[in-house]
C-alpha cells in the first residue's frame, strides 16, 4: 500500500505567489496525502502587531497595517488568479473587525488575540489550495479543510495543549478520504479549537506540532517538514561555515539538539511522531533535490558525536547553604519554588552544600523567584554564559570522552559540567566571549572541518 504522508510547508515556503506555486509542486511530486500550512510569511508578527497597535493606537495606525495584510493576500490571489474572492475576504474583513474590537474596548483578551492570529493560517490555507489545484491542473481533488473540525485542544488560549485521543477520533472520521489519495486535504497549522467551539492557538512556531499531530491522528508513515534549509546541520553554519548536513538522525538526539539550543524544530514536534513510530523528514521547499535529513526511532549508526548546539542567554544560580549537609528534602524545597514559577530548570549538578543549576537570562527579571530562593539559601549568580552541547551517542559510557573533550578546548574556561544523565548529551558553560571558539574546535575535533 502507498504510504500516507503529511507535509508541512512553514512561512518562508508560502512567501508568495511563486513559493507557494513551487510548494505546490513539492507537495505533488512527494504525494502527499495533506498538507499543514503556515501563515504567509510575516503575517503571524504582523497580526501580534496589530493587536498591539489596537490595544495602545489610534485606528488611523492600525488601519494602515490592516491595509497593508489586505494587499498582500489580494496580491497573491491576483497571481494565483483567484476568481472568488468571497471567502478570502471573509476573513480579511474578520481581521479588519477583530481589531477594531480590539481598539473600541482597548482590551485584547486571550481569546481574541487567538482568534486574530489563527486569521493567517486560515487566509493561507485557502491560497495554497488554490496553487495546488493550479499545479495538479484538475488531476485530483483538492479540500482546503477547516483544521478545528479535528484538532482539539482545551481553553489554554495561546498555549493551547491538545487533546490527543480526541484528535484521533476526529482525524479517522473527517479525514480518511485523503489516506487512499483520491483527495487532498490542504489544512492550517497552528491553530486548533476548544471544547466550546472557541478558537486556540498552540504557540508560536506551532504549526510542526499541528502537522505532527495530524499525522498522528491519520496513522501517517511519514512527516515532512518542507521549509528553507535542506535538512539539519551538524552545528549551526554561521558559528562553524563547513558544518554538513545529517541525512539521519534519531528522535533522541534531535530533541536534545532542539532542547540545547539548535533553531531546528519544536522539541514538542517530535512526540506524536514518536509516539506513532512516523518517520520525519526534514527538506527544503527551495532545493526539493537536495538530501534533507530523516529523523527515525532509530538510524543505521550510532555515532560517540553527531552533532552539536549552543544555548545563548544563561545564567547559573549557585544556591548555598549548610542546611544541606546531611539533610533531605531540600532539592525538593528548591524545585517547588521553580514549579510555582513555571521556570524550567536546563541543566544542574549538586555538592554537598551547594546545587548549581542553568536558567534563562531572562528569568533573572523574576525578583520575586530570586528572593523566595533567597530564603532557602544563599544565591549566587553568574550571567552571559553559553551551554555548549555534544549530541550523540553513548556519551556517559565512552572512555575517554571527556579527556578529549578537554583537550579540544584548550585553554577556554569550562564552568559547570553535565554528563550522565543521558546517554545522548555532555553539556557545560562558558562563557559568552568564547563560545563560539568551543564550538569550532569540538566541531573541528569531532566532526571534521
Ligand atoms: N504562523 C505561526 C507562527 O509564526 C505558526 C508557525 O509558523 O509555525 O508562529
Ligand atoms: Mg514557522
Amino acid at each position: 500500500m502507498a504510504k500516507i504522508i503529511v507535509s508541512k510547508f512553514g512561512g518562508s515556503s508560502m512567501a508568495d505567489a511563486i513559493a507557494m506555486k513551487r510548494s505546490a509542486g513539492v507537495a505533488i511530486e512527494h504525494s502527499a496525502n495533506l498538507v499543514t500550512v503556515s501563515a504567509t510569511y510575516g503575517t503571524t508578527n504582523n497580526l501580534i502587531k496589530l493587536s498591539n497597535l489596537a490595544l495602545n493606537s489610534s485606528w488611523e495606525e492600525c488601519e494602515s497595517l490592516v491595509d497593508e495584510i489586505v494587499e498582500k493576500h489580494h496580491s497573491i490571489a491576483r497571481e494565483l488568479e483567484l476568481q472568488d474572492l468571497t471567502e478570502l475576504d471573509g476573513l480579511l474583513s474578520e481581521v479588519r473587525t477583530i481589531s477594531k474590537g480590539i481598539n473600541l474596548l482597548r482590551d485584547c483578551s486571550a481569546k481574541a488575540f487567538d482568534a486574530i492570529q489563527s486569521l493567517g493560517e486560515r487566509m493561507s490555507s485557502l491560497l495554497f489550495a488554490r496553487a495546488l489545484e493550479i499545479v495538479w491542473d484538475g488531476k485530483k481533488e483538492v479540500e482546503n479543510f477547516d483544521v478545528r473540525k479535528v484538532l482539539r485542544t482545551d481553553d489554554q488560549f495561546g498555549k493551547a495543549q491538545p487533546q490527543i485521543k480526541e484528535i484521533r477520533r476526529l482525524c479517522d472520521k473527517e479525514l480518511s478520504r485523503c489516506k487512499s489519495g483520491e483527495i487532498v486535504y490542504v489544512t492550517q497549522g497552528f491553530i486548533g479549537q476548544s471544547e466550546e467551539g472557541h478558537t486556540t492557538t498552540l504557540g508560536r512556531g506551532g504549526s510542526d506540532y499541528s502537522a505532527a499531530l495530524i499525522a498522528e491522528g491519520l496513522g501517517a508513515d511519514i512527516l515532512q517538514i518542507w521549509t528553507d534549509v535542506a535538512g539539519i546541520a551538524t552545528t549551526d553554519p554561521r558559528i562553524v561555515p563547513t558544518a554538513k548536513l545529517m541525512s539521519e538522525i534519531t528522535f533522541s538526539e534531535a530533541a536534545e539538539l532542539a532542547t540545547f539550543g539548535a533553531k531546528i524544530l519544536h522539541p514538542t514536534t517530535l512526540t506524536p511522531a514518536l509516539r506513532e513510530g512516523i518517520s520525519v523528514y526534514v527538506g527544503s521547499s527551495y532545493e526539493p533535490l537536495a538530501k534533507g535529513t530523516w529523523i527515525r526511532g532509530e538510524c543505521s549508526d550510532a555515532p560517540l558525536i553527531r552533532a552539536m548546539a549552543l544555548k545563548k542567554d544563561q545564567s547559573l544560580l549557585t544556591l548555598s547553604t549548610p542546611k544541606m549537609l546531611h539533610s533531605h528534602g531540600f532539592l525538593y524545597e528548591i524545585f517547588k519554588i521553580f514549579n510555582q514559577h513555571k521556570i524550567s530548570v536546563d541543566s544542574i549538578t549538586t555538592s554537598e552544600i551547594s546545587v548549581s543549576l542553568t536558567v534563562e537570562d531572562s528569568t533573572l527579571l523574576n525578583k520575586k523567584l530570586i528572593t523566595e530562593l533567597e530564603t532557602l539559601a544563599t544565591v549566587n549568580i553568574e550571567e552571559n554564559l553559553c551551554l555548549v552541547s555534544l549530541i550523540g551517542n553513548n556519551i556517559n559510557h565512552t572512555a575517554g570522552l571527556a579527556g578529549q573533550i578537554f583537550n579540544a578546548l584548550g585553554d577556554i574556561n569550562v564552568r559547570m559540567i553535565c554528563l550522565g544523565a543521558s546517554k545522548h548529551n555532555f553539556c557545560f558553560l562558558v562563557n559568552e566571549a568564547r563560545a563560539h571558539d568551543a564550538v569550532k574546535e569540538l566541531h573541528h575535533h569531532f566532526i571534521g572541518a
